[in-house]
C-alpha cells in the first residue's frame, strides 16, 4: 500500500492512477475535480490501464494459436467492451443479455464463447443466430436441450463440455468453482460419457474441451492439475474418435488488492504450451477467459465522506458509497485499499469505511488509519472488476455514474441513475 504521506507514487497494482501535486490522478485526470464536477459515487476507469492489462496478455501470447476472450461479466460496461474488441478481443458470455451488449460495442461474434449453467432457448436460439464460435455446455440436459434448439434452427452448434476437473483453486469458496460439490460443469469421470452423447446428437459438433477452475487464483498450480487432467481425457476422446480442437481454460487469473503476487498470463502461457509439446498437444489451440485480470485495476470507486462517527469501539467514515455500490467486502469479505484523493496532514486514526445503507454487511473497509475530514473524497482501488456490474438498487439508491479516463479527457459512459429512472416501471393498484 502506498502511504499518503510518502511520496506518493501510485496505488499497488494501478499502473495509471498515481499522485500528482499531492492529488490522485486517473492518467492527466485530477481525481477532486472529477468528483466535484460530477458527483459521488463515481467509478473510474483508465483507458490506458485497460490496454496495458491486455498488453500483457497479448504479448504473452506472441504468435502462439491463443483467443482471449473477456470474461465480460467483471466488467460490461459498452465502452469498456468497445476497448477490446478494438483490440482484438473475443468475448465469454454467460447470458443473452451478455450477447446483446457484445453486439452493440462491435465485438465479433466469431470470437464469442457462451458459458453458464443455466442457458435458455432464447439464449441458444441468439447465440446461433449471431454465430458464436462455441458453446461451453455444462450439463446432460443442456446437450440435449440446444442439440433441439439448433436443429429446429437447422444447424448444428458448436460444443465444447464444461468439464470439472475437482481441483482446488485455493480461493474464497464463492469464486471456487472446480470442486466436485460446485454446481459448475460435468464431472470429469463422467466427461467421457458425456461426449459420446453429444457426439451422437444431430443438433451438435464437439470442437472443444473446457474448464473454469475459480477466480483470483494467486497460484498458478491448480490449473496445471486441472491441465493434466483435461490432457488426459483428450487423449481418451481422441482414442473414441471424437477429435478436439481447443481447449478452453477459463479465467481466473488474480490481482493485486493488497499485497497479492499473482501469477502473470506469461508465466501461465509458458507452462501450458511446454506442457503441450510435451505431451504431443502442440496442435491445440487455447482460449483463456480472464476477466478481473483485464479490468481489476483499470478502475477505482471515488467516495465522499459524509460523517465521522466516533463510537465506543470504533471510528466509522460514513461515505456516500455503499454495499449496493460495492458488494465484494459484503459479499466475499474482500479488501479494497482505500486512499484519500487529496491527502491532508493531521493525525491518521483507525476508521472502518462504511456505507449508509441499513445493514450490519455494509461495509467497504475496516481498520484503515487515515487523516479524514467530512467533505474528503476517498478512492476505492481495484474497482474495476465485479463492481459496477454487482450494483443493485438496494433501499432505493441510484446506480453511480462510470467514467472512462484517456489522457487528460474523461467521458461519462454510463449516465448516473436518477430516482425517476428506479421508480420507472412500477405501479399501484387501480
Ligand atoms: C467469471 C468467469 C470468468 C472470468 O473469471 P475471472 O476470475 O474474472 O478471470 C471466466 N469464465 C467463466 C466461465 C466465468 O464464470
Amino acid at each position: 500500500m502506498t502511504s499518503p504521506n510518502s511520496t506518493l507514487p501510485g496505488l499497488a497494482g494501478h499502473p495509471h492512477f498515481h499522485y500528482q501535486n499531492g492529488i490522485l490522478h486517473a492518467e492527466g485526470v485530477a481525481l477532486d475535480a472529477l468528483a466535484s464536477q460530477l458527483g459521488t459515487p463515481l467509478y473510474v476507469y483508465s483507458r490506458a490501464a485497460l490496454a496495458q492489462a491486455w498488453r500483457t496478455y497479448s504479448d504473452a501470447i506472441g504468435t502462439r494459436p491463443v483467443l482471449v476472450c473477456y470474461g465480460m461479466k467483471a466488467n460490461s460496461n459498452l465502452a469498456v467492451l468497445k476497448e477490446f474488441a478494438r483490440l482484438g478481443a473475443g468475448f465469454d458470455i454467460v447470458s443473452g443479455g451478455e450477447l446483446k451488449r457484445v453486439l452493440a460495442a462491435g465485438g465479433n461474434p466469431a470470437k464469442v464463447v457462451f458459458s453458464g449453467v443455466g442457458k435458455q432457448a432464447w439464449e441458444m436460439r441468439a447465440a446461433l443466430e449471431a454465430g458464436v464460435k462455441c458453446f461451453n455446455v455444462e450439463s446432460q440436459a443442456e446437450l440435449q436441450c440446444l442439440s433441439d434448439v439448433a436443429q429446429s434452427m437447422g444447424q448444428r452448434a458448436r460444443v465444447s463440455l464444461r468439464v470439472n476437473p475437482d481441483v482446488d483453486a485455493q480461493t474464497h469458496p464463492y469464486i471456487s468453482t472446480g470442486l466436485k460439490e460446485n454446481k459448475f460443469g460435468i464431472a470429469i469421470e463422467s466427461a467421457l460419457d458425456a461426449y459420446r452423447t453429444a457426439a451422437a446428437l444431430p443438433g451438435l459438433e464437439i470442437v472443444g474441451v473446457d474448464c473454469h477452475i475459480g477466480s483470483q487464483l494467486t497460484d498458478i498450480s491448480p490449473y496445471f492439475d486441472a491441465l493434466e487432467k483435461l490432457l488426459d481425457l483428450i487423449e481418451q476422446l481422441d482414442a473414441a474418435g471424437i477429435a478436439i480442437q481447443h481447449l478452453d481454460l477459463g479465467g481466473g487469473l488474480g490481482i493485486r488488492y493488497t499485497d497479492e503476487i499473482p501469477p502473470s498470463p506469461k508465466a501461465l502461457l509458458d507452462q501450458v504450451f511446454e506442457r503441450l509439446q510435451a505431451r504431443g498437444m502442440a496442435h491445440l489451440h487455447l482460449v483463456l477467459e480472464p476477466g478481473r485480470s483485464l479490468v481489476g485495476n483499470a478502475g477505482v470507486l471515488l467516495t465522499t465522506v459524509q460523517y465521522l462517527k466516533h463510537a465506543q469501539a470504533r471510528n466509522f467514515a460514513i461515505v456516500d458509497a455503499a454495499m449496493n455500490d460495492l458488494l465484494r467486502p459484503a459479499l466475499y469479505d474482500a479488501y479494497h485499499g482505500v486512499q484519500p484523493v487529496a491527502p491532508r496532514d493531521g493525525a491518521a486514526i483507525e476508521y472502518d469505511i462504511v456505507g449508509p445503507v441499513c445493514e450490519s454487511a455494509d461495509w467497504l473497509a475496516r481498520q484503515r488509519k487515515l487523516a479524514l475530514q467530512a467533505g474528503d473524497v476517498l478512492a476505492l482501488e481495484s474497482a474495476g472488476a465485479y463492481a459496477m456490474v454487482m450494483a443493485s438498487n438496494y433501499n432505493t439508491r441510484a446506480r453511480a455514474a462510470e467514467v472512462m479516463v484517456d489522457g487528460s479527457r474523461h467521458y461519462i459512459v454510463r449516465q448516473r441513475e436518477t430516482l425517476d429512472d428506479l421508480l420507472r416501471g412500477e405501479s399501484t393498484l387501480p
